[in-house]
């Protein structure tokens, strides 16, 4: 059911041009897609909800646009040159590569599919039946949970202790087989580096490695002294940025959940030391409601990590319910000193910031989010698709496929319809009406086909309004106004139309109640 809608989901992506993948006329290029027209509108739609969010509702908040090339020393301190790693296990029969650890997190997810299945088959059996006491209770049931748990937390060990021979083990130990061709012929675990580099065309050598960034954040701490000086932003503030990243992920699938090229927004809260906690509780607050005002509550939850990552006292991941399953979004992360104290060390600048308050010198602390941008639209995208089965003109039952897009992030807020494409007094108007609209929001301006099967265009790309021009329209300047998810419809004078779109799909109001 879940794995249809995935399917529904990617092709209707293509067909009505959110995403295509990249490369298709040379049939693709793995882990990279591009965005199509109603793609690059939705992307764009994210993007500046995010950034207003941060930058324009926050005076301690400020944006930074800074360049994918940085300086190779970046990643050494960073910690990417040398812990950046996935581990990595090639099948030697089916000369397949897999993350080892996803492979052993396959096998937990084996047995929590079957622990829900005992629950289903339980439910439909008793009357009155109480999930809680049923899953403390059934000696199966508590037998699968257990092993699972167990099989996390050795996974979890051997992850912070960079143990891959600890990894190939639990391969071993599990008896896991390759997914595509049976085969238990593994190589050893080892350590892939996921940056990807290049070469500078001036200097030769290792000394010429570039890196292709692969997160945003370095480029943040590493202008964190120019921005204090030209903003006089005291302790704490924060800098936002939006900005392509690259990974070399070893399987890159589910779509745009993970992709080798991707976009992040994040921004680094710079504090003073030992607020960290205080900070990390109120950035995780902030992004749940910011999530909260375009997403379902019941598709998102937190999950603190197990295995906390080499810049981390403290993390955890915003998760959403995608068709595959609730997974990482975003992420929020204690970061310490790690990364200012790092860049300090090595380039050897003074990166320590003045306290006025405190009147002491100190390496400031990091509290960050990180959100892709990609996967931010996937979550919007998943949530909207529907299919669903109303009555035609005729009154028949047929089928509608409607993309719930929050307005505020739709691609096109509007679409102008003239009844019939045969009188030209309304299409003048039409166009006039189309005309008046398009400084303010996108619009699209459509004549061609019944209206029907128009509306149903409209709906396929989660156009919140649809406004048509029809006879009545030349007696007494009216329009009818047609809602994307109830399909009423009301008439309303034309010279309101722009006022009523406006107010219903703007960015603004959404920010303010974040306020
Ligand atoms: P994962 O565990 O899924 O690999 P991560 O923990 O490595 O993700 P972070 O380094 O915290 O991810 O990156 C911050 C955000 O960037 C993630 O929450 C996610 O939204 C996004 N992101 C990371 N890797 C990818 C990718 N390969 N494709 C698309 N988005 C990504």
């Amino acid at each position: 059911m879940q794995d249809d809608l995935f399917k529904r989901l990617i092709s209707h992506c293509k067909v009505y041009g959110f995403i295509y993948p990249s490369s298709e006329v040379y049939d693709g290029l793995s882990g990279v897609y591009d965005y199509g027209p109603m793609g690059a509108e939705l992307k764009s739609n994210i993007k500046e909800f995010w950034w207003k969010a941060m930058v324009q509702m926050n005076e301690n908040i400020v944006g930074l646009d800074s360049a994918i090339f940085m300086h190779p020393k970046i990643w050494k301190a960073s910690g990417h040159v040398d812990a950046f790693n996935d581990p990595l296990v090639d099948n030697k029969d089916s000369k397949k590569r897999y993350r080892a650890d996803q492979l052993i997190e396959g096998e937990i997810e084996k047995l929590e599919k079957k622990i829900e299945k005992e629950v289903e088959k339980a439910r439909k059996r008793f009357d009155s039946f109480d999930e809680d006491l049923f899953r403390r209770t059934n000696e199966r049931v508590m037998g699968w949970a257990k092993r699972a748990e167990e099989i996390g937390q050795q996974l979890a060990a051997a992850l912070s202790a960079n143990d891959m021979a600890g990894l190939k083990g639990m391969i071993d130990e599990l008896e896991i087989a390759d997914p595509e061709s049976g085969s238990r012929n593994w190589t050893e675990v080892r350590q892939f580096n996921l940056m990807f580099s290049t070469q500078m065309s001036n200097v030769a050598g290792e000394e010429g490695k570039l890196y292709l960034r692969p997160e945003t954040a370095q480029g943040i701490f590493v202008n964190f002294d120019n921005v204090q000086k030209t903003t006089r932003q005291k302790i704490p503030f924060g800098i936002a940025q939006i900005g392509k990243a690259f990974r070399n992920e070893i399987v890159a699938r589910q779509f745009i959940f993970r992709m080798r090229e991707f976009e992040q927004m994040e921004m680094q809260f710079f504090i003073r030391p030992g607020t960290e906690m205080e900070w990390y509780a109120h950035w995780k607050a902030k992004r749940m409601a910011w999530h909260r005002l375009v997403s379902p509550e019941a598709k998102l939850r937190f999950k603190d990590h197990e295995a906390l990552a080499h810049y981390a006292n403290a993390a955890l991941d915003i998760e959403f319910e995608f068709p595959f399953g609730f997974k990482e979004l975003e992420g929020v992360h204690s970061r310490t000193d790690f990364d200012l104290g790092n860049h300090q060390s090595l380039s050897g600048k003074n990166l320590q910031y003045f306290d006025p308050e405190e009147k002491e010198s100190y390496v400031p602390y990091v509290v960050e989010t990180s959100i892709g941008v990609d996967r931010m639209f996937l979550a919007v995208l998943s949530a909207a698709l529907e299919e669903e089965v109303v009555p035609d003109a005729k009154g028949e039952d047929s089928t509608r496929t409607v993309l719930r897009i929050p307005p505020a992030l739709a691609p096109v807020k509007c679409a102008v319809l003239p009844i019939v494409r045969n009188k030209p007094e309304l299409v003048d108007k039409a166009r006039e009406i189309f005309n008046r609209l398009k400084p303010y929001f996108q619009c699209q301006y459509d004549e061609k086909d019944a209206i029907g099967r128009r509306y149903r265009r409209q709906d396929a790309v989660g156009t919140p309004y649809c406004i048509t021009i029809d006879f009545e329209t030349m007696e007494n300047d009216t329009v009818t106004i047609r809602e994307r998810d109830s399909m009423q419809q009301e008439r309303i004078p034309v010279d309101r139309v722009l006022d009523i779109v406006r107010e219903k799909t703007d960015i603004h109001r959404l920010l303010e109640q974040l306020s």
